[in-house]
């Protein structure tokens, strides 16, 4: 190849600039190809990342504008109606289609994912999609044991490779001109919203003083501190929910269940629930696996808005249930075998009532599900096993019961 090709080749400095600044409202806008942008090495692209430094930013605004309760608890409320955006819509509609809308419908809830500046729905999806295809693997944009903990909490999000949507890979959505442009245009939703969020501000402290707010103080919490704490506890799925927890589920790879995340995130910490089994609206595979987020699809369901939610089949259920088991009858043994090594341990004590604890939570799930028909029987109740742990006292007495996951 020529010098003057491989010069040309290039873009220069201003022309990477020019193109990150018209990015910032046409995101769709890639000089030399999508594609070429897509196979750049990971590189943090700071001009193009400016609006999201400046969501952050804005947080620094409660130095200025001070506090009031109806400020902060619409920052709280803002977060938790919008968790319901990301988790119900940006994933488990348009990610993975979890269950159907109308054409309207569906422009409806793209605008409401909007409202989360978490970058347009087909951006989301595209991203998310890719990761259930490469979980943990080096294609992964974003997995805590390939690149790090920051990386995939924050970093790959600043990436310039990451920008560009791919709409040859979700081409379901891509048909859809409307929701490509709004895509393509992610800041509009985002702007009007912040605009409206001033303007709420600016009518409470015309009408309602006694409150205390104003129109600043309004946008600082309501929008910045509530979308940049939205942001954070999201990206908690990309790091933490591949690192802490537990895994019920052998999955190729790392996710995790965590009632911690489920919590902040609406239901979303079940994560290794749902790299198990990706087509069901819900995460929470059982009763006490809270999940705030299918309980509000189930609701709006009712209304005839949404329909077709799909559900966790048996079979998943009961491979759940005989992995559970195995877990309880794995920590019995560990129990029985340090009761035998250090009679005098206080461990003799707490691990057996773990394990007990660990047996009747299986019970419990056994509740929720028709009971096998095939395979040896998974449900044990906790005399048996204490019973059985005693009679043998032998580490491979109890995995003879227990059937595989
Ligand atoms: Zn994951
Ligand atoms: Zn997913």
């Amino acid at each position: 190849m020529a010098v003057s090709e491989v010069v040309s080749s290039r873009p220069s400095l201003l022309s990477r600039v020019a193109a990150a600044l018209i990015q910032w409202i046409d995101s769709d806008h890639c000089p030399g190809g999508a594609d070429k942008m897509r196979n750049e090495p990971d590189k943090v692209d700071w001009i193009r990342v400016m609006p999201f430094v400046f969501l952050h930013a804005g947080c620094l605004g409660v130095i200025w504008v001070g506090w009031s309760p109806v400020a902060v608890w619409s920052a709280v409320a803002l977060y938790f109606i919008r968790m319901f955006a990301v988790t119900g819509i940006h994933h488990r509609y348009f990610s993975h289609k979890t269950y159907s809308t109308s054409r309207f419908g569906q422009f409806l809830l793209a605008v409401f994912a909007g409202t989360t500046v978490q970058r347009g729905s087909l951006w989301w999806a595209y991203h998310h999609r890719h990761h259930h295809l490469h979980s943990d693997g080096p294609e992964d944009a974003h997995s805590p044991h390939v690149h790090g903990f920051l990386w995939s909490h924050i970093g790959w999000i600043t990436s310039r490779r990451n920008f560009p949507t791919d709409y040859t890979k979700i081409k379901d959505l891509a048909k859809f001109p409307e929701l490509v442009w709004m895509n393509r245009f992610d800041l509009v939703v985002p702007i009007l919203f912040a605009i409206s969020i001033y303007f709420v501000g600016v009518g409470l402290e015309t009408f309602a003083p006694g409150l205390g707010t104003n129109g600043w103080q309004m946008l600082v919490w309501a929008f910045f501190v509530s979308t940049t704490v939205l942001f954070h506890g999201t990206a908690c799925i990309n790091s933490m929910a591949h690192l802490m927890g537990r895994r019920r589920f052998k999955t190729e790879d790392d996710s995790r269940n965590s009632f911690i995340l489920a919590i902040i995130t609406l239901g979303e910490g079940w994560h290794n629930n749902h790299h198990r089994y990706q087509s069901s609206t819900r995460n929470g595979f059982y009763w006490w696996e809270i999940d705030p987020t299918y309980y509000g699809l189930k609701v709006l369901s009712w209304t005839g808005f949404i329909w077709g939610l799909k559900d966790v089949p048996q079979s998943v259920l009961e491979e759940g249930a005989r992995a559970e088991h195995a877990a309880s009858v794995a920590a019995a043994e560990t129990a029985a075998r340090a009761r035998n090594e250090h009679p005098h341990s206080a461990l003799k004590h707490v691990i057996p009532a773990a394990a007990a604890i660990a047996v009747a939570t299986v019970n419990a799930a056994g509740n929720q599900m028709p009971k096998k028909a095939d395979g040896p029987a998974v449900h044990k109740d906790v005399s048996e096993l204490a019973h059985e742990l005693n009679a043998r006292q032998t580490p491979s007495a109890a995995s003879d019961q227990a059937p595989h996951a």
